[in-house]
């Protein structure tokens, strides 16, 4: 019964918004400090107005909350992890990454009337890190450098669960990291930037542009894709990398280098206690995570002990759970 859940206590909601998908994870804490997760999806029309997400995401929490199949009792409080630049102190998405009418959207005040229970905004690569430092790979090591290699290069840097957002709340834009490298041109439109490089997305984009000139590369590829090249993954670039298919192994290694450089001066600024790494790449078999510790050590040879490195434990749900958060008792939200 809805009372009865509702005497348990307060329920949060944490959801994520990726560019086409939406992440939807319901933790209820009842009396006595049991938790019960809850996890939904939804994919969003594309591309997605922020007006059919509020509408899309108040539909779904309402099945959720309503009788006779409710699953949690009325919803207390409502964190969104989105994957873009957020101002998390007004609750405003700040960039237009989703599509131009997403820029300057009050998202949080727009579902905390949706909802009925006020809502707090994060960005995707904050929750995410969050969640790894509150109840995931990091749990008791502080602080935390996470990393992101998704569609895009991400990092948060957590210190005592805390992420760090920046003056502009523009921090942890690790993809234009510049290498030094005369690289593939970054969606910033300048070379020798991370992203290009090491995306997730990025790999697979230029291992298929490897493999037009490449028929040990093409064939490999053919081979694992069912002869769909297009529908290659990141994982599978990293395993014909560990194949020693030629061409995509130079072009793993370079990613590798390139990323491990970056840490290397990470590490010797900000001495972090754990790196977690996120997204497909970090599940590649463990080898990327092998090769990145190796060339991890090489960097840091004669400078620093590196710092252990881990895989995310909460994907694909960790920004969700990141996101989640309870009003003070006192302060009412
Ligand atoms: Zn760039």
């Amino acid at each position: 019964m809805r009372e009865e859940q509702a005497d348990g206590g307060a329920v949060a909601i944490g959801v994520e918004l990726a560019d086409l998908a939406t992440r939807l994870a319901v933790v209820a804490v009842t009396a006595d400090g049991r938790r019960i997760e809850h996890i939904q999806r939804l994919r969003l029309e594309r591309p997605p107005t922020p007006e059919q997400a509020v509408e899309r995401l108040g539909e779904l929490v309402a099945r959720l909350t309503a009788p006779p199949h409710a699953v949690i009792s009325p919803v207390s409080s409502v964190g969104v992890a989105a994957w873009t630049r957020v101002d998390p102190a007004r609750g405003v998405i700040a960039d237009a990454r989703f599509g131009a009418t997403w820029e300057a959207f009050p998202l949080a005040e727009r579902l905390a009337a949706r909802l009925g229970a006020p809502t707090r905004l994060l960005s995707g690569v904050s929750a995410a890190a969050r969640a790894e430092a509150r109840q995931g790979a990091a749990v008791g090591r502080s602080p935390l450098l996470y990393i992101h290699l998704g569609r895009s290069v991400a990092s948060a840097l957590v210190v005592d669960g805390v992420p760090l957002e920046g003056a502009r709340f523009d921090a942890g834009r690790l993809g234009h990291w510049q290498t030094g490298l005369d690289g593939p041109r970054c969606v910033c439109g300048a070379t020798g930037h991370l992203e290009p490089l090491v995306s997730a997305q990025s790999l697979v984009r230029l291992a298929i542009g490897m493999a037009a000139d490449d028929e040990q590369a093409l064939t490999a590829i053919h081979r694992v894709t069912g002869m769909r090249a297009e529908a290659l993954t990141a994982p599978q670039v990293v395993a014909l990398a560990r194949d020693d298919v030629r061409v995509i192994r130079e072009l793993v290694d370079v990613a590798v280098d390139a990323l491990a450089g970056a840490l290397a001066n990470l590490v010797v600024a900000l001495d972090p206690a754990v790196v977690v790494i996120g997204g497909p790449l970090a599940k590649a078999d463990g080898v990327f995570l092998d090769w990145l510790r190796e060339r991890l050590r090489a960097r840091l040879a004669g400078v620093a002990d590196p710092p252990a490195i881990a895989a995310a434990a909460l994907e694909p749900d960790g920004a969700a759970l990141g996101a989640i958060w309870r009003p003070e008792p006192s302060a009412g939200g």
